[in-house]
Formats: C-alpha cells, sequence, structure tokens
C-alpha cells in the first residue's frame, strides 16, 4: 500500500532594479508610446518572489506583499491590478491553464521610483509561475510575454547591461567590462511615469528621432572605466523630473559637491543615482548623504543577473 504524500513545491526568484546609464526619449508614437534607445543597467537591489503550490483546501491563487520599512505598502495594489497578477493570467492564458499559485513578494525595490520594481516583480513571476507549473515556456514566448506586460520587463527578465530599443522593450546585451557602484537616494514620495512623460512632451514636443547612445558610452561601459562613463551618462527624462520635482537637483548637485563622479536621475525618477569609483568611495558617499539627513541611502552594485532562481524547495 502507498502513503499518500503531499508535495509542496516552493520557487523562489530574485529580480533586481535597473538604472538607465542612457535613455534617449523620441516624440510619441501613433500608438502613444514614446520610441526609446536606452542602456539599461541591472542593480543588486532586489524584491524576491516565492511562488508555492496551493493545498486542496486553499484558495487556487493569492498574493501577499511585504515590504521594506522605506516603502509605503498602500503604494502597491495587491488585487489584479498588480502586476504580478497580470503576469500570472498572461502566463495561463499562454498555456491554457488556470491561474493556480499563492505568491508573497519581498519589496526592497522602492515604489514609483524610476527603478523598474513593478517590472523586475513581473519577470520574477514569469520565471517562478513557469517553473511551477511546469509549463516551460521558451525564451522567446518570455520575453514576448514580458514585452506584452510592460516595456522594462524583458530587460528585467535579461538583466546584466543591455540596449533597449523600440519602446524599450527589444533587448540585447552588452559587453561590460566593469563593476558599477552606485549609491541610490530614493524618494518618500514616488513619481509617476506618465506624468513625466506628459512633462517631456510639453517641454520638447517637436523631440528629434531618438538618439543612440554615443559609441564612447558603450566603449567606457566595455572597458569598465567609470570616469569616463560618468561623462556620457545621459537621461532625457531628467529635465521633466526636475522640472516637476526641483528638490531632486538640490540632491544631484549634493551628492556631486560630496564627491559622486556623476548624479542622475534613475529613469522616470525620482530615485537619484550617483556613480563612484568603488565599493569604498560608494560607501563614503552614502554616508556624507546620510549626515545630510536623507535617511534611506542604498549602496547598489551593478550590473547583476535578470530574474533567476535561489531556492527550489521540494517537501
Ligand atoms: P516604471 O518606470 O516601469 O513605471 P517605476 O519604478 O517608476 O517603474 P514601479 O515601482 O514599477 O514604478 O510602480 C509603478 C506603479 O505600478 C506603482 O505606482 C504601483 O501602483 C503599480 N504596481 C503594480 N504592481 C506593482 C508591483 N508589483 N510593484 C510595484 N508597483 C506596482
Amino acid at each position: 500500500m502507498s502513503i499518500p504524500v503531499r508535495t509542496t513545491v516552493n520557487i523562489t526568484v530574485r529580480s533586481a532594479a535597473k538604472i538607465n546609464l542612457h535613455l534617449g526619449v523620441g516624440a510619441p508614437r501613433d500608438d502613444g508610446f514614446h520610441p526609446l534607445t536606452t542602456v539599461y543597467q541591472a542593480v543588486g537591489l532586489c524584491d524576491d518572489l516565492t511562488a508555492t503550490l496551493p493545498g486542496e483546501q486553499d484558495a487556487p491563487w493569492d498574493l501577499r506583499l511585504r515590504v521594506a520599512d522605506y516603502i509605503d505598502p498602500g503604494a502597491v495594489p495587491v488585487d489584479d491590478d498588480n502586476i504580478v497578477a497580470r503576469a500570472a493570467t498572461l502566463l495561463a492564458a499562454h498555456h491554457g491553464v488556470p491561474v493556480r499559485g499563492h505568491v508573497d513578494v519581498d519589496k526592497a525595490i522602492p515604489v514609483a521610483g524610476g527603478l523598474a520594481g513593478g517590472s523586475a516583480d513581473a519577470a520574477a513571476a514569469l520565471v517562478a509561475l513557469d517553473r511551477l507549473w511546469d509549463a516551460r515556456t521558451s525564451d522567446d514566448d518570455l520575453l514576448a510575454l514580458a514585452a506584452e506586460l510592460g516595456s522594462d520587463v524583458p530587460f528585467a527578465l535579461i538583466g546584466g547591461t543591455a540596449l533597449g530599443t523600440g519602446r524599450g522593450e527589444h533587448v540585447m546585451p552588452l559587453p561590460d567590462g566593469g563593476t558599477w557602484w552606485w549609491v541610490l537616494v530614493p524618494s518618500r514620495e514616488g513619481l509617476s511615469t506618465p506624468q513625466v512623460y506628459r512633462h517631456f512632451d510639453k517641454l520638447f514636443p517637436d523631440a528629434p528621432a531618438v538618439p543612440p547612445p554615443a559609441d564612447e558610452l558603450l566603449d567606457a561601459v566595455a572597458a569598465g572605466d567609470p570616469v569616463r562613463l560618468a561623462r556620457l551618462l545621459r537621461n532625457d527624462l531628467q529635465e521633466p523630473a526636475l522640472d516637476l520635482r526641483p528638490d531632486l537637483g538640490v540632491l544631484l548637485e549634493r551628492g556631486e559637491s560630496e564627491g559622486a563622479l556623476r548624479g542622475i536621475i534613475s529613469g522616470s525618477g525620482p530615485t537619484c543615482a550617483f556613480l563612484c569609483e568603488s565599493s569604498d568611495h560608494a560607501r563614503d558617499l552614502a554616508g556624507a548623504l546620510m549626515r545630510h539627513g536623507h535617511t534611506v541611502v542604498l549602496v547598489a552594485n551593478g550590473a547583476v543577473a535578470g530574474a533567476h532562481l535561489v531556492e527550489n524547495l521540494h517537501g
């Protein structure tokens, strides 16, 4: 006689925040999206998503969030609007299977911070649920589903340093010879990405075709040279973000006067990212900014991996 054993499976996937070393933005396309050329870099500030198969008595789907103390839990929806739920629905529909899973998200990536935290969670959900359901989605299909979920989601799957084109969803890994040290200063109050883009359109109604990253920038990344890279960082959303949030300009200046090689707005902001020469330099700068009264100052290095399995427990 065989003894029935219920098998539970816990799958934890880690997924990283991104910053943009280059973000060239053009006037909106007919579909309303802005054409971009961007150089993404995944940095070591990560969310962990754990997916578990529900037991027979459990609800088929449950999503719970635990957030770091610098994140307002109310800023993240836990219903069907959460991008994790949207990723689950999309993956299930792709395979014609029901949505099943208990998903816990441990969020360390600030919300609405220009760090693509939601995109990171979506990528983690695709990878974790694909495993949980043993769906064996091809890489091409995962990338296509990711692009449906959001422009930054394909990059969150691949990580590293990559060129993004289209609206950011076409990604190509780039040679990267460095270990890059960043100090990230999030803001209590987020900035809405659509609002920043609308302000960009107002400031630059005739934005020209999107400028590609300079060859010098790609060379500096390949050579791992932070001093050269610092000069070449570019973010076309910085001006509208600073216009909406002038306090961020003060913070950028403060970071640079405290010795950062360069400070930039991350994506659509409001997180400020400061490039440093080394880990010691980053820690020193973080200390100086904390002494100025910034309570949340994070040190992160790049480039790190895209959404990847960190734990797979069978019990
Ligand atoms: P992007 O530039 O891609 O919009 P962001 O880093 O500025 O990214 P996110 O943290 O991704 O912003 O959050 C954008 C909005 O998405 C939030 O205001 C939040 O309400 C919603 N959201 C839905 N699901 C999530 C999630 N899992 N994590 C964070 N935000 C989420």
